[in-house]
């Protein structure tokens, strides 16, 4: 038996999808020109399906000092901070986010994956329960997973859910809520305040992933957690440096006593290998350089009103009802649809992101749309323009 045999269900169900000539599982991205601009298929597009909502991956803070910290320490750590050593750059980062926060303390970790692993795993073990949304990242399923926890979960965004899942818990667990600030998928804010201070009121500890609302959400860019008010309802705040951040690394941020503890107690922090020295600078100078980025987060702001306004009005379905984030989602009848639609886009020359079951629950075929704060006007409603010529092109009705 090939123990890859378990997989030809998934092969199979790739295999089914009319793609022509394109198909977003092995897209090739063969140059890149700018934040908002590569090259795809020989064919200038513009990107509208990266994380990239504050476009730090070309600032120029940032380029420098990963430059400079690239020539004069090297090009990587080669080794986990516990055994072989931290570097001045991980307790500046680390003193930068924390500050940025204003946290007491604060962990990087070599992804925003590890990070939610990390830290769930060590929080919540074998006795304890972890409290999650179903639509939870990966990451926060597979840091329940091992932790041996046992995993509870509620309905999407459902308060009640979530309380009457609470109240049948017993009284003295141990327990961790975990949600998140902004969906990935659909681009939804959680509702915090309420759920926070139900959570609360059931001897929950707390943990917020703002992996995707980090930059742009509350005055500081903090968060969700800073636009809803509710900072000091979280225990623990857990992000990436992935997405707004325009690098890799994951961190979290908290005001425990003894947080330090973990620095020997969560595996997946002590046993790999530690972020390389330009990441660590890059990472730096992008989060100072929120504070100094003046009109950026507007810019933002208004490209995704702009893009979920024309869109709107052109009949598309989309899944919020307003803009909520630079994360605006188009949903399509079925996966055909969607199949054919994502690959007609490309050909218009606009990358975006399928997503369909598995990565979305059963019934929910989206076209992801994710923007940018570079992205000009003119880019915004070409995207719009081009949407509305691929619904033409496969016979899509439009509102
Ligand atoms: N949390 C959430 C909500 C995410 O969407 C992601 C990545 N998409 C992560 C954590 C993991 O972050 P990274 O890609 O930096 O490992």
């Amino acid at each position: 038996m090939d123990l890859l045999d378990k997989f030809d269900h998934i092969v199979q169900q790739r295999a089914s999808l009319p793609f022509e000539n394109i198909d977003p599982f092995t897209v090739v991205i063969e140059e890149i020109l700018s934040e908002t601009e590569a090259v795809i298929g020989g064919r200038k597009t513009i990107l509208a399906g990266t994380n990239n909502y504050m476009g730090m991956t070309f600032n120029e803070d940032a380029l420098n000092a990963a430059k400079h910290a690239l020539e004069t320490q090297g090009t990587g750590t080669t080794g986990s901070r516990v055994l072989n050593g931290t570097y001045s750059g991980h307790k500046n980062l680390e003193k930068t986010i924390a500050e940025f926060y204003d946290q007491a303390h604060c962990m990087v970790f070599s992804t925003g994956y590890q990070a939610n692993l990390g830290m769930i795993s060590t929080l919540a073990g074998k006795d304890d329960f972890v409290i999650i949304d179903a639509d939870s990242h990966a990451s926060i399923y597979d840091g329940c997973a091992l932790g041996n926890a046992s995993t509870v979960r509620f309905k999407h965004n459902n308060i009640d859910h979530m309380e009457r899942r609470l109240k049948r818990l017993p009284e003295d667990a141990g327990k961790l809520l975990v949600v998140e600030g902004i969906y990935s998928m659909i681009g939804d804010t959680a509702p915090l305040k309420e759920m926070l201070a139900i959570a609360k009121n059931y001897g929950c500890t707390t943990l917020v992933d703002e992996a995707h609302s980090m930059g742009y959400c509350g005055e500081h860019g903090r968060g969700i957690a800073e636009q809803q008010g509710v900072e000091h309802l979280v225990d623990y705040t857990v992000g990436t440096f992935s997405k707004s951040v325009g690098t890799v690394g994951g961190f979290c941020v908290s005001n425990n006593p003894k947080f330090d503890i973990l620095r020997y107690a969560c595996r997946p922090y002590v046993f790999t290998a530690s972020l390389p020295p330009s990441v660590i600078a890059g990472a730096m100078e992008a989060v100072r350089s929120f504070s100094r980025s003046g009109n950026r987060m507007a810019h933002l702001w208004g490209n995704a009103n702009r893009l979920h306004g024309g869109l709107k009005n052109a009949g598309f379905n989309l899944a919020t009802e307003s803009a909520e984030s630079p994360i605006i989602a188009v949903n399509l009848p079925d996966m055909m649809v969607a199949t054919h639609f994502w690959e007609q886009l490309m050909l218009e020359g606009v990358y975006v992101n399928m997503a369909v079951p598995p990565a979305t629950p059963v019934g929910i075929n989206l076209m992801r749309v994710s923007i940018c704060a570079q992205h000009t006007s003119e880019q915004i409603d070409q995207i719009i323009e081009r949407f509305i010529r691929t619904a033409k092109k496969i016979g899509l009705e439009l509102n």
